[in-house]
C-alpha cells in the first residue's frame, strides 16, 4: 500500500493499524483508506435548513475507513459487509451487512444505515453502479455528542466510493448527496451544514457557508496564535435529530415562511444583499473530490477559476415587519435565524481583521438566543455555558441543533484548566453526570489516505 507522503505520521499509524485489522476481518487487504472529519460549529445554528450562512469547522477527530469493492465473480458480490470498532452492545467490533440492489429506506436497522443511505442515493445516480464492498470503520468522533460523527461515518464512505467508483463528484454534490442519504434513508430531517464541513474544512480556518448556494470560504481561525483554545463541553444527554424537538424547529421555520409567502427564512434577511460582498475576493470555492492533504488549498487564497459569486435576487419580501404577523413563538424562531445569520456575518468580519476575542460576544449571544427564543438548549448546556464564562472565558454557546450534546467555549490556553475544573465543579455540584472535556483544532476536511493496486489509482486520478 502506498501512503501519501504528507499524510500525518499518526494517521499514518492509524492507517496501517486499519489496514490490518481489515485483512485479519475479510482475508483481503482493503483497495484504500479514507477518512473524515466531525465538525464544531463555531456560529450559525438552525440556520443551515433557513438557506442561510454558517461557520463550522472540520476537527481533528475523524472516521477513517477501510474500503474493498468485490468483484462480480464473488459469491457474495451484490453484498455490503460492514463492521465498526465502535461497539456499544459489547465485543470489539459491530457488524451491519446490506444487499445492494433491496435498498429501500427503514430496510437497513442500526448504523449500517448511514453507509446503506450512501449507497441508497448513488444507486440513483444516472450511470452509477455500485458492487458490492467490504468496509472497516474506526472512529475518533465522540458518538451522540452532537459533533456529527454519524456525518464523518457517511462522508468517509461517500468519499472511499467516489474514488473506487471514478464518479469524479464535486465537494458541494457530495454534500447534497450526504444529506438526502440522512434525509430520505436514515430519516433524520439535518441540513447540509454538517457534512460541508466534514468535506471542505480546512485547517487552521473555518468555513463560512452559504448554505443556498453552497458558496464558501475558509476564513482565518489563528487559535494558537492568538493563545486561544476551543473547549468541547459534552454534556453527556444524548440528542437525537430524528426526536421531535430538532424536526418541529424545522416545521415551525418551514411555516412561518409559508405563512409570508417566502421561499425561505433566508428571503426575509438583508443578507442576502450583503452576500456577495461578504464572501471576499480570497475564496475557496471548492474543487473535485479526492481532497488530498498533498492538493489542499492554502488556508486563504484564490482558487483559479472560480466562478464568480452572484449572491440571490431578493424575490417577494413581504412589505409588513415579519415578526408581527407572526404568533409570538414563531416570531421568536423567526428572530432567531435573522440574529444568527447577522451574527455569522459580523463573525467572520471580524476573523478577517484578525478580532478573536469579539468573536467571544457573538458566540455568547448566539447561545443566547438558542436559549431563550429558539429554545433547544437544555439545563446542562446552559450549566456548561455559563460556568465557562463565569471561569474567564471569552464566549461559550451550545453546538449542534441542541437539546444535550456538547457546548464550547472559547478561552485563553491559561485559563484552560480553571475552565474546565469550573465545569466539572458545576455538574458535580447539580449531581449531573460528569462531561467530556476535550480541545479541537480546525482540521482539513476528507481526505485519502492511502490506496493500494493500479486499478484503484487510476480511479482515484480519474476522479
Ligand atoms: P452525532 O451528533 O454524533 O452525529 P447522531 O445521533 O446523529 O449523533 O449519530 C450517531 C450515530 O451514528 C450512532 O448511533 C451510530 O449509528 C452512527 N455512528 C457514529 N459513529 C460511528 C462509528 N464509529 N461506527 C458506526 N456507527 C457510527
Ligand atoms: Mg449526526
Amino acid at each position: 500500500m502506498t501512503y501519501q507522503s504528507t499524510a500525518r505520521t499518526s494517521e499514518r499509524a492509524r492507517a496501517e493499524r486499519l489496514t490490518h485489522r481489515f485483512t485479519e476481518l475479510f482475508g483481503h487487504a482493503p483497495h484504500g483508506i479514507w477518512r473524515a472529519p466531525g465538525r464544531v460549529n463555531l456560529i450559525g445554528e438552525h440556520t443551515d435548513y433557513n438557506d442561510g450562512f454558517v461557520l463550522p469547522f472540520a476537527i481533528d477527530r475523524a472516521a477513517m475507513v477501510a474500503v474493498r469493492l468485490k468483484s462480480g465473480s464473488e459469491s457474495t458480490a451484490g453484498t455490503a459487509d460492514l463492521a465498526s470498532t465502535y461497539a456499544p452492545d459489547g465485543g470489539d467490533l459491530s457488524r451491519a451487512r446490506f444487499s445492494i440492489d433491496s435498498l429501500t429506506p427503514g430496510s437497513v436497522d442500526g448504523w449500517g444505515a448511514y453507509p446503506a443511505g450512501v449507497v441508497y442515493v448513488l444507486i440513483g445516480l444516472d450511470g452509477a453502479e455500485v458492487p458490492g464492498f467490504e468496509l472497516l470503520v474506526d472512529s475518533t468522533v465522540p458518538v451522540g455528542a452532537g459533533l456529527s460523527s454519524s456525518h464523518a461515518v457517511e462522508v468517509a464512505t461517500i468519499v472511499a466510493l467516489n474514488d473506487l467508483l471514478g464518479l469524479g463528484l464535486s465537494h458541494p454534490d457530495l454534500a447534497r448527496l450526504t444529506q438526502r442519504a440522512e434525509n430520505e434513508f436514515v430519516g433524520a430531517p439535518t441540513g447540509i451544514m454538517d457534512q460541508s464541513a466534514s468535506l471542505m474544512g480546512r485547517a487552521g480556518g473555518a468555513l463560512f457557508l452559504d448554505c443556498r448556494t453552497l458558496e464558501s470560504e475558509i476564513v482565518p481561525l489563528p487559535l494558537a496564535e492568538h493563545g486561544l483554545s476551543v473547549l468541547v463541553i459534552d454534556s453527556k444527554v444524548a440528542h437525537s435529530h430524528a426526536d421531535g424537538g430538532y424536526a418541529a424547529r424545522r416545521a415551525s421555520c418551514e411555516r412561518a415562511a409559508t405563512a409570508l409567502g417566502i421561499t425561505s427564512l433566508r428571503d426575509l434577511s438583508t443578507a442576502d444583499d450583503a452576500a456577495p460582498a461578504t464572501f471576499s475576493a480570497a475564496r475557496i470555492v471548492p474543487g473535485s473530490a479526492p481532497n488530498t492533504a498533498a492538493d489542499a488549498a492554502p488556508v486563504t487564497g484564490p482558487v483559479p477559476g472560480a466562478p464568480p459569486i452572484t449572491g440571490t435576487p431578493k424575490t417577494d419580501v413581504p412589505e409588513l415587519d415579519p415578526l408581527d404577523v407572526l404568533d409570538d413563538e414563531t416570531a421568536r424562531r423567526v428572530r432567531h435565524v435573522l440574529s444568527e445569520n447577522a451574527r455569522v456575518l459580523e463573525t467572520v468580519q471580524r476573523l478577517r481583521q484578525g478580532d478573536l476575542s469579539g468573536v467571544g460576544e457573538l458566540m455568547t449571544a448566539s447561545h443566547v438566543s438558542l436559549r431563550d427564543d429558539y429554545e433547544v438548549s437544555c439545563l446542562e448546556l446552559d450549566l456548561a455555558v455559563d460556568a465557562a464564562l463565569n471561569a474567564g472565558a471569552i464566549g461559550a454557546r451550545m453546538t449542534g441543533g441542541g437539546f444535550g450534546g456538547s457546548a464550547i467555549a472559547l478561552v485563553h490556553e491559561s485559563q484552560l484548566d480553571q475552565v474546565r475544573d469550573a465545569v466539572l465543579k458545576t455538574f458535580a455540584d447539580h449531581e449531573l453526570q460528569t462531561p467530556d472535556t476535550f480541545t479541537v483544532l480546525p482540521a482539513d476536511g476528507a481526505q485519502l489516505i492511502a490506496f493500494a493496486g493500479p486499478g484503484c489509482q487510476e480511479n482515484v486520478r480519474r476522479s
